[in-house]
């Protein structure tokens, strides 16, 4: 297949993953038989069925918008060497006193809750009022950090993954070493994992009707966000470490809502496993979801420091005796 022959492609280029250039053409089977080779089973718990997440049709639903990794790295440049500038000389003396650095970015994506009065569209008006998922507004700075970890890590030479979270939970970056996955295609997972729910638009007439139609009350008070699965993203990330002793194992974990209940029992499950754990409290309750999150937990309360103070956080997390 040469890109220019396919009629997905204006301008010969793309995004989607079906269209990986590089790569000879699969046949159907064997693309999504790729796409979900990572997938994991049993303990651990929250672990996702990949092979639905990624199915082909679902990937190819958001081939229009959506940045490719070689476009946000391209934004990001400036900020992701200042971020390897920072990590650098720590890493060194880090991998010199206790071997090679591994590093999870487990990051919860959640959606939050919007309302809306039924009859008249305004979210103001409480008189037939009803809860909806949507999007986190900060989902595209949650992304960016994402990218800037990744590109930091693997410039660095690092062994890292990633793992997204809401309700369920995507190893969208199986732990590796740099270069040992296609990044282009960890970020269409990353894409797919957060368009796989159907997102209502208080715009939307069509739905507004519908939702008029079988109001009732209790509608007011019914909450349509599921808890994140903060704890079963955490043991998967866990999991992934190299097993035996003596690791330099580390996980960061990034939260813009409040955790369901407490998190510091991990603090301690971690600690017993010899895995570094650090938490990112993020937006405008960091101040109040910092203390339900682990003893080293830094807060960034503007948003573009998720993705601006990334090099500082692994520092931090390396600097951590
Ligand atoms: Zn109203």
């Amino acid at each position: 297949m040469t890109i220019g022959n396919n009629p997905k492609i204006p301008g010969g280029v793309s995004s989607a993953p079906k269209v990986d250039a590089s790569q000879p053409e699969l046949e159907p089977e064997k693309k999504l038989e790729e796409e979900t080779r990572f997938e994991r089973s049993g303990s651990g718990g929250g672990s996702l069925q990949l092979d639905r997440v990624v199915a082909p049709a679902m990937v190819q639903k958001q081939e229009k918008v959506q940045e490719t990794y070689f476009e946000m790295v391209e934004r990001l440049e400036e900020e992701i060497q200042l971020q390897v500038e920072q990590v650098k000389e720590v890493l060194l003396e880090s991998v010199e006193k206790k071997g090679d650095v591994e590093f999870m970015y487990v990051l919860d994506v959640s959606d939050v809750e919007n309302q809306v009065c039924v009859n008249c569209g305004r979210p103001e008006c409480t008189n037939y009022a009803q809860k909806y998922r949507v999007k986190t507004p900060e989902i595209n700075l949650l992304f960016d950090s994402i990218v800037t970890f990744m590109e930091t890590a693997e410039r660095l030479g690092i062994r890292y993954g990633v793992i997204a979270y809401d309700d369920e939970v995507a190893p969208i970056r199986p732990l590796g070493g740099a270069g040992e996955h296609d990044n282009e295609r960890v970020l269409r997972r990353l894409y797919s994992f957060k368009e796989r729910k159907a997102y209502p638009s208080r715009f939307d007439s069509k739905w507004l009707k519908k939702q008029w139609d079988t109001y009732t009350p209790d509608k007011a008070f019914q909450t349509t966000v599921v808890k994140a699965a903060d704890k079963p993203a955490i043991g998967m990330a866990a999991q992934m470490f190299r097993s035996g002793e003596d690791r330099n194992a580390h996980i960061l974990v990034g939260k813009a809502n409040l955790p369901d209940s407490s998190l510091r029992a991990v603090d301690f499950a971690m600690k017993k496993n010899d895995i570094k754990i650090r938490g990112i409290a993020i937006g405008k309750n960091a101040a109040k979801i910092a203390p339900r999150m682990f003893v080293k937990t830094e807060q960034a309360k503007d948003l573009h420091a998720v993705r601006e103070q990334m090099g500082q956080r692994m520092k931090n997390a390396l600097e951590d005796e």
